[in-house]
């Protein structure tokens, strides 16, 4: 969808309020006709957030391929080494500079439209946020916003050489130095080794932005 709508708009939708409303008006044409699919058919057609392990990636590659004059003016990621995505689903720029809970409010502007699986990542990179911040946040999430679900996602380190895992991602070992290891965080909902993602993926994980929510207030 960000794509798509800075494509149109010349804006990404955190950009301005109107790119952010022009996908809301995306989203909602795409219920309405599940809803009327639905009555027609007489079967549930539930408008679904997905993961897009791969297609976020797939596509990207695809348009290059087909349309590579329009779609290199939006696409994300690292041309040159050939890691290229579009921002899934409808969330906005991973790297976007936006506070956490301002990403939480505005992803969650599209979950009453969304029937399941919609979910706004907190990503923590090596922070280690105290209980109170963390409560806090949740207390602010469902009191103040329409967020359906967030998920606070932490990175590790795993060491092949001395086996320990230490917190956040890192060319080396921090206990023995290492260089041979592998990292673990969240591909799209699970964890899993960094080592097993597509080029895609692994082009959206060095724009990821991080955010330490030690000390978030009401
Ligand atoms: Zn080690």
């Amino acid at each position: 969808l960000n794509e798509m709508v800075q494509y149109h708009i010349g804006e990404e939708l955190h950009e301005s309020d109107y790119a952010h409303l022009f996908g809301l008006k995306v989203i909602a044409s795409m219920k309405k006709i599940a809803d009327e699919l639905s009555e027609e058919y007489g079967i549930r057609l539930p408008l679904e957030q997905t993961p897009a392990e791969s297609t976020a990636y797939r596509l990207a590659m695809l348009d290059m391929k087909h349309y590579p004059l329009q779609a290199s003016t939006v696409v994300k990621g690292d041309k040159k080494r050939g890691e290229i995505y579009y921002t899934n689903s409808t969330y906005m720029n991973i790297s976007a500079p936006i506070s956490p809970i301002e990403r939480v409010k505005k992803d969650g502007r599209f979950h009453p439209l969304i029937e399941a699986g919609a979910l706004t990542h907190i990503w923590l990179g090596e922070s280690r946020p105290n209980a109170k911040s963390i409560a806090n946040f949740v207390r602010k999430t469902f009191f103040n916003t329409q967020n359906a679900q967030i998920a606070f996602s932490p990175e590790f380190t795993h060491c092949m050489s001395c086996g320990k895992v230490s917190r956040g991602l890192h060319e080396r070992c921090p206990y023995c130095k290492s260089s041979d290891v592998d990292g673990i965080t969240r591909v799209t909902g699970f964890f899993s080794k960094v080592s097993s993602w597509n080029k895609g993926k692994l082009g959206e994980l060095r724009d990821r932005r991080r955010d330490d929510l030690n000390n978030f207030r009401d």
